[in-house]
């Protein structure tokens, strides 16, 4: 069977183990708060990352000096099942986080816990691990966290968003909180800051490989001068939000530009009438027009 680029990207992850107890102790509650079930009556962890599944209890003999009560031989494939059920175990679990298995209040992230830099990236590597995925660049672009539980998602999503220039997006799946990014720079920005060099770079390569097809067939497609200036007014305001997300203003920006600026990035190739109706609530074109504009004169005041 193929090794999918999620596979690889957590492959990647698992060479970088934690040397400092507090990043331990972050990189299991990560693990913990978004694997497939982790309450008062039980840890269980399923993964198909053999990598994971090999770094796995060192990091939960480093982080709480304990065994799981379950674990799959290291010759197993397929779906790999860690438990824990033992009382004292779960206990002790609980208590590193400030919780008490008796509590049957939900679980969420205890920020103490996450107080250091090294510790918040231990806790997202960590949460991506357990229940994170990444889609094949050549197939689209596509990173997601899955969590069980309601204030995680919510109290996730407010890290990401102070770790990365965007916020995520969020849905329901099931019975299960998804944050999901859709841009590509944002992933590369997400795998960099967890440790995944190889498959930022991997996505980044993706990226141009297909900039440079679509520019080569746009070349062959469009003979009319129309056509031409459409895809050079579009270049125009890529470079400006590059270079307003390069000063830092991106984030900053009213959240009607920033909408049109996300539009943009995410659809190089959208025409103005395009980029109009994906706006929320859609809007005419000289509104879109207007917007665009606006980012350029702000890209050009510097
Ligand atoms: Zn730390």
């Amino acid at each position: 069977m193929a090794v999918s680029f999620s596979a690889n990207a957590k492959a990647e992850l698992c060479r970088v183990f934690p040397s400092k107890r507090c990043c331990a102790l972050a990189q299991c509650f990560g693990i913990l708060l978004f694997c497939n079930s982790f309450s008062g009556d039980g840890i269980r962890i399923i993964t198909e990352s053999r990598e994971f599944a090999q770094v796995l209890p060192k990091l939960f003999q480093r982080a709480f000096d304990l065994t799981f009560d379950q674990q799959p031989h290291p010759e197993d494939t397929g779906k790999l099942v860690f438990q824990i059920q033992q009382p004292q175990k779960l206990l002790t679990v609980m208590e590193a986080y400030g919780f008490h298995p008796e509590d049957t209040l939900a679980l969420h992230i205890n920020l103490p816990v996450l107080e250091e830099d090294c510790c918040r990236i231990a806790f997202l590597r960590g949460a991506f691990l357990a229940g994170g995925s990444v889609t094949d660049p050549t197939k689209g672009y596509h990173l997601e966290l899955t969590t069980t539980h309601q204030n995680v998602a919510k109290e996730g999503y407010i890290l990401m968003q102070e770790v990365l220039p965007f916020a995520p997006k969020t849905a329901r799946r099931g019975g299960a909180y998804v944050m999901y990014l859709k841009q590509s720079d944002v992933i590369c920005d997400f795998l960099t800051f967890l440790g995944a060099h190889v498959a930022s770079m991997g996505i980044m390569e993706a990226r141009l490989e297909k900039e440079f097809t679509n520019n080569v067939n746009r070349r062959c497609n469009c003979d009319d001068a129309n056509t031409t200036k459409v895809v050079e007014a579009a270049q125009e305001q890529l470079a400006a939000i590059r270079l307003l997300k390069k000063q830092g203003k991106l984030e900053h920006l009213p959240p009607k530009l920033l909408q049109a600026a996300q539009a943009r990035q995410e659809h190089p190739e959208a025409s103005l009438a395009e980029l109009a109706q994906l706006m929320e609530p859609p809007i005419n074109n000289p509104a879109m027009n207007h917007r665009l504009k606006k980012l350029l004169a702000l890209a050009k005041e510097t």
